[in-house]
């Protein structure tokens, strides 16, 4: 439960709210025990035809007479026992009716001192006494269930808001995270688990601070009435519990494992379900739904198959507890039952109570551990929720855990404004360890060059993009612009300085003027209007519905690609970076506006320098110099002019015009 514990001491900072809750716990389980001993006035009262009043008249009489009765035997003792010498027989005996005396005086000096609160004030006849004690309960009743309400709420508070905090702090380690860590694990399964995990461990918190507090408060009341009336009956009738506690533990550990495995299927599950929804028009138009139907069906058995065992692991606990509880029972009936029946205060030659015990007082006896067996059957369907919450957590703690790759320094470099030139100096860098990505590349880019990056697919040239951007670390070599390793600089402040536009760029939920403005959220609304223009959105905004005011849907799916590419394109100049990558940037654009879009960009691009990714030769048109890279290598570094000449591309921009 140690990862449980942490989620625990988190929740601890409600520490008013949590006081509120064990006093309100307290206040139910004492109202618990109370009704429950609501037992003893019916059978000793009610039942033998008495009111309170006659009862304790009658119980002062009989305690007298057996006062009266005792002085006179314990004299009588004491002179034996002189006489006799030392006869141990005698002593006990003497010993055994002395404190039958001081229990019967204790016993009549509580009566005699309740006697003037009572008279008058309770119901003088026995059906009377009945109503008067089913209102008490009622009363006891609407009480507790106000208490109930007041509980929950305050559980579901402090339940709440530790969540709250481990979500806010999933978050901001997801955000730290570095790329290579994310490309493991997955983003589809990283949701999964803040979801999934996070409910569990909220369950889990609402279990330990409603049923776990309050059931454990109940049974503390019901043990300390069952101690009053007999604490050796009590602790002959709770021998069973170490042994049930061991049999629960062992099944716990199973449930644990049970527990552990079902995770990752839901996870499986989950993740195969977000992974072929978002991609369903690729499901469909391969016709593949049975397939993914079938990888899905899979999963579900496996977790189907867990979910039984779990289950299985679950339904054990309950008769366990049910024997454990039936065992104390029959325990205290045959132990209660055998001092009742003989009048006794001795059981198997030790003795049990100082008075022998009533009928009336082994019922309420047996009532209380009524009272402790329903809140300890409670506990024992917590116990699962908790090794899940415990299972849950740790899921969430080692994620919490994860050190990011990319880190700032603790002395980090100043990175002042670029305006010299970016250097790739013999770097190496590899994804993993079967194959090298990037090898022993060196490349100067000069400040407000545009460079075009070519070469086929997987040579290298977005993880130059991304080494660039310190989305990586290389691990041979180094970066540096304008002289500083980037290495050395705060993340933040090396991307501070950059904007990229891919070829299929994510959009937010939001307005179309939202989507730009999330370059530079001090933009002004001219600013906007300009990279707008710039970026050619403002030709296709008479088309949307409410222009620049249009929601773009999740994801940007309710615009075509190259609406979306001009979007982000606006989006990048507005942050107005000296630093611009454009990856793919306007592969989905018409060529007549891309012709436009690179007009408009040849100025902007003069106060920055630009690395453009793309086989169109239309984009290398506005590019200074042409790079090809092959296997991580680079092949040929031309001037764009030399490029175009070398392999006869004629650029026709009369069909443009
Ligand atoms: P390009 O942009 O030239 O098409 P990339 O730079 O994207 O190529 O990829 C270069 C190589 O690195 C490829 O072999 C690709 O499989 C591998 N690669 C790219 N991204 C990852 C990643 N996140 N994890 C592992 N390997 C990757």
């Amino acid at each position: 439960m140690i990862n449980f514990l942490r989620v625990i001491k988190l929740s601890l900072v409600n520490k008013w709210k949590i006081t509120a809750l064990l006093v309100n716990s307290l206040i139910i389980g004492l109202l618990w025990g109370c009704s429950i001993s609501a037992v003893y006035p019916f059978v000793e009262v009610v039942f033998s035809g008495n009111t309170i009043e006659t009862w304790l008249v009658s119980e002062i009489e009989k305690t007298d007479e057996k006062i009266a009765e005792l002085q006179i035997t314990c004299s009588d003792l004491k002179l034996k026992v002189g006489d006799s010498g030392n006869s141990t027989q005698l002593r006990n005996e003497l010993d055994t009716h002395s404190r039958r005396l001081i229990a019967e005086e204790k016993a009549n000096q509580l009566y005699r001192t309740v006697m003037p609160w009572i008279e008058g004030r309770v119901p003088q006849t026995p059906f009377g006494t009945l109503v008067f004690v089913m209102s008490t309960l009622i009363m006891i009743t609407i009480i507790k269930g106000v208490c109930l309400v007041l509980n929950s709420v305050l559980v579901a508070q402090i339940a709440q808001r530790t969540a709250l905090v481990m979500r806010r702090q999933f978050y901001s380690s997801a955000v730290k995270m570095d790329q290579l860590t994310i490309d493991q694990k997955g983003t589809s399964a990283m949701q999964t688990m803040l979801i999934y995990n996070l409910n569990l461990v909220t369950a889990g918190l609402i279990s330990l601070y409603g049923k776990g507090t309050r059931e454990p408060l109940k049974m503390l009341v019901c043990l300390v009435l069952a101690a009053c009336i007999s604490w050796k009956l009590l602790l002959l009738t709770m021998v069973v519990a170490p042994i049930a506690g061991f049999v629960i533990n062992r099944i716990s550990q199973h449930m644990r494992t049970a527990a552990q495995r079902e995770l990752g299927g839901i996870a499986g599950v989950l993740q195969s379900t977000m992974e072929s929804l978002s991609a369903l028009r690729t499901v469909r138009i391969f016709n593949r739904e049975r397939t993914e139907k079938a990888r899905f069906n899979r999963f579900s058995k496996t977790l189907y198959n867990l979910g039984v065992k779990q289950a299985f692991f679950d339904s054990l606990l309950r008769p366990t507890t049910e024997l454990a509880g039936m065992v104390c029972v029959a325990i205290a009936l045959l132990a209660g039952g055998y001092l009742v029946l003989n009048d006794t205060t001795h059981l198997l030659g030790v003795r049990m109570s100082d008075r022998p015990m009533t009928v009336s007082s082994v019922f309420l006896f047996f009532a209380m551990l009524a009272g402790i067996s329903e809140p300890a059957r409670k506990m024992s369907e917590i116990y699962n929720t908790l090794v899940r919450a415990d299972v849950s957590s740790k899921g969430l703690y080692d994620f919490f855990e994860v050190e990011p790759e990319i880190q700032t320094p603790k002395n980090p470099s100043q990175l002042p404004l670029h305006s010299k030139g970016i250097r790739f100096k013999s770097v190496n860098f590899a994804y993993n360890l079967k194959q090298i990505t990037l090898k022993r590349l060196d490349l100067i880019i000069p400040f407000g060059q545009t460079v075009a990056l070519i070469g086929p697919n997987g040579s290298g040239k977005s993880t130059l993009i991304n080494l660039l951007a310190r989305f990586y670390d290389p691990q041979w070599g180094a970066v540096l612009i304008d002289g500083v390793d980037i290495k050395n600089v705060n993340p933040r402040h090396v991307r501070k300085q950059m904007a990229m536009v891919t070829q299929d760029p994510v959009l937010f939920k939001g307005t179309v003027l939202e989507n730009i403005q999330y370059g530079n959220m001090n933009a002004t609304s001219d600013d906007i209007l300009r990279a707008a223009e710039m970026a050619r959105v403002t030709d296709f905004l008479d088309v949307l519905p409410k222009g620049f005011d249009t929601m773009v849907g999740d994801r940007g799916n309710t615009l075509s690609g190259g609406q979306r590419q001009r979007i982000a394109l606006a989006r990048a100049i507005v942050a107005d970076p000296r630093i611009l990558f454009l990856d793919e940037a306007t592969s989905q654009v018409d060529v007549a506006s891309e012709q436009l879009i690179h007009d408009s960009l040849k100025q902007f691009l003069k106060q920055r320098t630009t690395i453009i990714i793309s086989h169109r030769p239309a984009t290398l048109e506005i590019a200074d110099r042409v790079i090809v890279l092959e296997q991580g290598q680079i092949e040929e570094d031309l001037s764009s002019t030399e490029y175009f000449e070398r392999y006869g591309i004629k650029l026709d921009r009369k069909r443009v015009a």
